[in-house]
């Protein structure tokens, strides 16, 4: 499975997720902050 690099803009957590949890962030924002966060913010490994 990809997996991506993951920078919050909000409070700046960073760390790698699979497809899932991108696709999770991306709908219900951050897990730390809850900012709103779109795909620009996942870089491909
Ligand atoms: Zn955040």
């Amino acid at each position: 499975m990809t997996t991506y690099e993951f920078t919050c803009p909000g409070c700046g957590q960073r760390g790698p997720v699979d497809g899932d949890v991108r696709n999770a962030t991306v709908e219900y924002g951050c897990p730390v902050c809850g900012t709103e966060v779109s795909r620009e913010h996942f870089l491909v490994h």
